[in-house]
C-alpha cells in the first residue's frame, strides 16, 4: 500500500477515559500517550511503509483541521484506535472522513465486540482486534487483499468475514514503539505526576480472568502472554536514556500475572541501575512481600488495586475472584514496602445500594487508599453484565445500567459523593499531606487538591 495515516482522534471526537471517571468536567489532567498507535507505527516502519502520524487528541486539532489534512493528504490507509466503549464517536469521525476521502481505505484498532463488528463495518473496511502489528503490517505492507491476513475482520459485500485466527504475536521480537513520531511533551497522566511527562508501556499481554463488567471478557484470546525481564528492562532503559523520559504506565491487564517474571523485571532494573518511576495496576492477589519489595526496589512507586466493591456480594457477584482479606492484606504488603496504593472501585454493580456505597468508601478510608478511583458502572456489549442488564432491562436509553432499586441517576450522584466523601475527609488530606516528598510532590498534591475543591463545590 501507498501513505498510511495513524490517527488517535481529537477529544471531541473520542472516548476519554476521563469522562468515564468524572464526568464531563474532570478534575484531573490527563493525556494519554497511545502506546498501541506507537508500537504499530514501529512495525509498519520495520515493514517498509510510508507513515505518518497524527495525534489530533494530545495536539487538540480541531476535527475540522483533521478533515482538512486528510483531504490534503489523502493517504491510502488511515488506522484508528478504536474499543467497544468509543466506537460511536469513532464511527462518527469515520463517516466524516469518507466524505472528504471516499478511496481512502479505513482500518480499525481494538478491542471492540463482536456485536458491533457489522455496525463498524459499514463504515470502515477492517477491524483489527489484537496484536495489531503483525496484522496490520501484513495487510499494509502489499496490495490490499484481506483475505489472505489471518486473524482481520473485513466486509466482502456487506458480509462480515472473521479470517481464521494467527498465532500470537513473540512479543519480544517487537520493535519498540515509535515514540518520537508523538509528540512527547504533551502527555501527561495524573496516575503518574501530573507536572512531568509520562509514557504508557506494554509488557504483557492477555488476562485469564473474566470479570463480568470487564471489557476484556469477551476476547476469546484471553491467554496471557509476557515479555521476558531483559526486554522489558531494554525498553525502560532506552526511552528514559534516549528520550528523557522517566516517568512510565505499565498498562498491562495482568502485570503480576507470572511472579518470577515480575521479580526478573525488578533485578534487571536493579542491576542496570535504571533511574525510572513507574506505576502499575494489579489485581490483589498477585501481592506479596518479596513481589512488594522487588518492585520498590526497582522504581514501582505506585500500585492501583483493583478492589471494584467492598461490599462482599457485588465483589463475589464480579467474577473477579478475590475477596476483601486479600485485597487488605495487599494494601498493607504494599505500604510496608514503601510503595503508594490506590483502590480501583465501581459505584453502580447489580446489588448496589447507597448503603453498600458507603462501604466502599470506608474500606478505601481503612486500608489507607492514596488516590481512589471510583468508576461509575458502563456496562460494556458483549460483557456478561451487558447480557445480563439486557436480559433484565436493566438499560436505560443511554447505554447506562439503571436498575429500580439503584438508577443511573443514583449511580451519577453516588459516584460524585463517593469522590467527595473520600477526597475531602481531612484525616486523608493529612495522611496524604504527612507523605509528601519535596517541592515537586508538594505541588502536585496543592493543585490536586485545588482541582477536586473546585470541581466538587460546582456540584453543590
Ligand atoms: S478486570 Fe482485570 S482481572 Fe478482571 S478480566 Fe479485566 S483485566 Fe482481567
Amino acid at each position: 500500500m501507498g501513505d498510511v495515516l495513524l490517527l488517535n482522534p481529537p477529544p471531541q471526537g473520542c472516548y476519554q477515559f476521563r469522562d468515564i471517571l468524572f464526568g464531563d468536567t474532570p478534575p484531573v489532567d490527563v493525556v494519554e500517550f497511545p502506546v498501541n498507535l506507537a508500537s504499530v507505527a514501529s512495525s509498519l516502519l520495520a515493514s517498509g511503509c510510508s507513515i505518518s502520524v497524527l495525534d489530533a487528541n494530545a495536539l487538540q486539532t480541531p476535527f475540522d483541521d483533521v478533515l482538512t489534512q486528510v483531504e490534503q493528504q489523502d493517504p491510502d490507509v488511515i488506522v484508528i484506535p478504536a474499543s467497544s466503549t468509543s466506537i460511536e464517536p469513532v464511527l462518527t469521525d469515520a463517516r466524516a472522513i469518507r466524505e472528504v476521502a471516499p478511496d481512502t481505505r479505513q482500518v480499525l484498532m481494538g478491542l471492540i465486540g463482536p456485536s458491533l463488528h457489522r455496525r463498524a463495518l459499514d463504515v470502515v473496511d477492517a477491524i483489527s482486534i489484537d496484536d495489531h502489528e503483525e496484522m496490520i503490517s501484513d495487510l499494509l505492507s502489499r496490495p490490499w487483499d484481506p483475505a489472505r491476513v489471518d486473524g482481520l475482520i473485513w466486509s466482502d459485500r456487506g458480509r462480515t468475514v472473521i479470517n481464521p485466527d494467527r498465532p500470537h504475536t513473540d512479543l519480544d521480537a517487537l520493535p519498540f514503539p515509535a515514540r518520537h513520531l508523538f509528540p512527547l511533551d504533551l502527555y501527561i497522566h495524573y496516575l503518574v505526576k501530573q507536572d512531568v511527562h509520562y509514557t504508557n508501556m506494554v509488557t504483557s499481554r492477555g488476562c485469564v480472568h473474566r470479570c463480568t463488567f470487564c471489557s476484556r471478557s469477551f476476547s476469546k484470546r484471553r491467554e496471557w502472554r509476557g515479555r521476558s525481564p531483559a526486554n522489558v528492562a531494554d525498553e525502560f532503559q532506552e526511552v528514559s536514556e534516549r528520550l528523557g523520559i522517566r516517568e512510565f504506565r505499565v498498562i498491562d491487564e495482568d502485570f503480576l500475572h507470572d511472579r518470577d517474571r515480575v521479580l526478573g523485571i525488578a533485578r534487571e532494573m536493579r542491576e542496570r541501575d535504571l533511574d525510572v518511576n513507574w506505576v502499575i495496576t494489579a489485581r490483589a492477589d498477585g501481592i506479596d512481600k518479596e513481589i512488594a519489595e522487588a518492585l520498590a526496589s526497582a522504581g514501582c512507586f505506585r500500585i492501583d488495586i483493583g478492589v471494584e466493591s467492598a461490599n462482599p456480594d457485588i465483589l463475589r457477584s464480579t467474577g473477579k475472584g478475590v475477596d476483601l482479606d486479600t485485597v487488605s492484606s495487599a494494601f498493607s504488603t504494599v505500604h510496608e514496602a514503601g510503595i503508594a496504593a490506590g483502590a480501583l472501585l465501581i459505584v453502580g454493580l447489580p446489588g448496589e445500594t447507597w448503603e453498600s456505597v458507603a462501604q466502599s468508601v470506608s474500606f478505601a478510608r481503612e486500608v489507607g487508599s492514596d488516590f481512589t478511583i471510583f468508576r461509575s458502572i458502563l456496562p460494556y456489549p458483549d460483557t456478561p453484565l451487558h447480557t445480563q442488564a439486557v436480559r433484565k432491562g436493566w438499560l436505560d436509553e443511554n447505554g447506562h445500567l439503571s436498575r429500580p432499586e439503584f438508577t443511573a441517576d443514583d449511580v451519577k450522584q453516588a459516584t460524585t459523593w463517593a469522590y467527595r466523601t473520600f477526597y475531602l475527609d481531612p484525616a486523608f488530606m493529612a495522611r496524604r499531606a504527612a507523605r509528601v516528598r519535596g517541592g515537586r510532590d508538594a505541588r502536585h498534591l496543592l493543585r490536586s487538591f485545588g482541582k477536586f475543591l473546585k470541581f466538587y463545590k460546582g456540584l453543590g
